[in-house]
């Protein structure tokens, strides 16, 4: 078999809106225009994120099978990396030596690659690859990465941005209705809000913990919003509440910060999403810098990379709940018998109200979208890894990037 075409499409959520409005604290809280602490400036991450899409990346062969992935965020520099670097060494190649095609993506992108939209690029190439290999077996790609080690897969829902608490419980006691025993929240503050701040982050903790009882695994996400100190502070603080982890305390780039964080209480710390290749991830796990990886299927490399990573956290007895819940991540995690759950964005009933929306905008662009009954997904069965695309919302997301 051999690859004819690559076919790029990038598609924007500007329209959509979800997420992107909701506050909590984010990596950019450090500026004041950049804040959207009590929901008065919605425009605040639009202003710093740029246009928040995919690229859908379609890898056409002489067999007539098409193979689908998507990278995500640095859509205009990931499609540009794709057509002018990258269809050059894969098109004319056969799509079934993936590791051989990964190495000379990632060797021929290194003087601008490494980490982000480079290795984005490759991760929705990688996708895409395994996706051909899946349905030219017939199956479904966690059969070719070793076979399924669970019978359907727990997720968590993922959302809870402090609006108010009276949403936040409202919110959180709904997930446990449908039948979630873990969910994740999003702190509002960091360092620049003082004393006041942290105290507010600790009551929507306890607001939530209350609502949900003990039963429940209870996450929370500071976006990378904290310094060392303030996160250390911040930790010892909420070591009543019993959280599953911590997430994203500090920037990335700041492993031996992770690893001081981690030392300083009993509350288990995670990271990993913006991190790329198992280079990263070494770095992460050798450091000891985190209690739960949570590399991204979509930005570490793809599913090749994916599984170099699982391996080498099993190694480090860490493990891995990948960030964000695609199909091709649910692949891996079907795979991984180290991956105890998947992350799942419901939108909020409050949010489905406001907007009348009925599925979010990653749902959209793909035809079987992951969705969970009772907290757990069932083993996707279809061959490939779950990218069938969906046209008319392709079309309907679709943009030129002139945003
Ligand atoms: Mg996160």
């Amino acid at each position: 078999m051999q690859i004819t075409d690559i076919d790029v499409t990038m598609v924007s959520t500007d329209s959509w809106g979800e997420f992107v409005e909701f506050p909590l604290v984010t990596v950019m809280n450090k500026y004041e225009e950049y804040r959207n602490v009590d929901g008065s400036n919605p425009e605040a991450r639009r202003k710093w994120m740029g246009p928040v899409g995919d690229v859908v990346v379609e890898v056409e062969t002489d067999a007539g099978i098409t193979g689908a992935g998507h990278g995500t965020w640095a859509t205009g520099a990931i499609a540009t990396i794709i057509e002018e670097t990258l269809s050059k060494l894969v098109v004319g190649e056969d799509p079934g030596r993936r590791e051989e095609l990964w190495e000379k993506m990632y060797r021929a992108t290194i003087p601008f690659g490494r980490k982000g939209a480079a290795i984005e690029a490759i991760s929705a190439i990688d996708i895409a690859l395994w996706d051909i290999a899946g349905k030219e077996a017939g199956k479904p790609v966690y059969e070719l990465l070793g076979g399924p080690t669970k019978e359907e897969i727990p997720c968590y829902a993922s959302n809870l941005h402090p609006v108010d608490h009276e949403t936040l419980e409202r919110e959180a006691l709904d997930y446990v209705e449908k039948g979630f025993d873990a969910m994740k929240m999003r702190f509002l503050h960091g360092p620049e809000a003082g004393r006041q701040g942290m105290k507010e982050n600790e009551e929507i903790i306890a607001t939530v913990r209350d609502a949900v009882g003990d039963d429940v695994q209870l996450a929370a996400d500071a976006y990378m919003g904290w310094t060392v100190r303030y996160a250390t502070a911040m930790v010892q603080r909420l070591e009543p509440y019993d959280l599953a982890w911590v997430e994203e305390p500090v920037i990335p780039d700041d492993v031996d910060g992770y690893a001081e964080v981690r030392v300083a209480s009993d509350v288990p710390i995670s990271g990993g999403e913006h991190e790329f290749t198992r280079w990263g991830h070494r770095d992460l796990l050798e450091a000891g810098a985190v209690d739960v990886l949570q590399p991204d299927v979509h930005r570490v490399g793809g599913i090749t990379e994916m599984k170099k990573i699982m391996d080498m956290a099993e190694v480090h007895d860490v493990p891995v709940i990948p960030h964000v819940g695609t199909n091709p991540t649910l692949h891996v995690i079907a795979a991984s018998t180290n991956a105890p759950m998947a992350e799942y964005f419901p939108i909020p009933e409050w949010y489905r109200e406001q907007q009348d929306k009925e599925s979010t905008y990653s749902d959209a662009i793909y035809q079987h979208p992951p969705s969970p009954e009772d907290g757990t997904i069932p083993l996707p069965d279809r061959p490939g890894a779950g990218t069938e695309l969906n046209r008319d919302a392709l079309d309907h997301f679709e943009y030129e990037g002139e945003d």
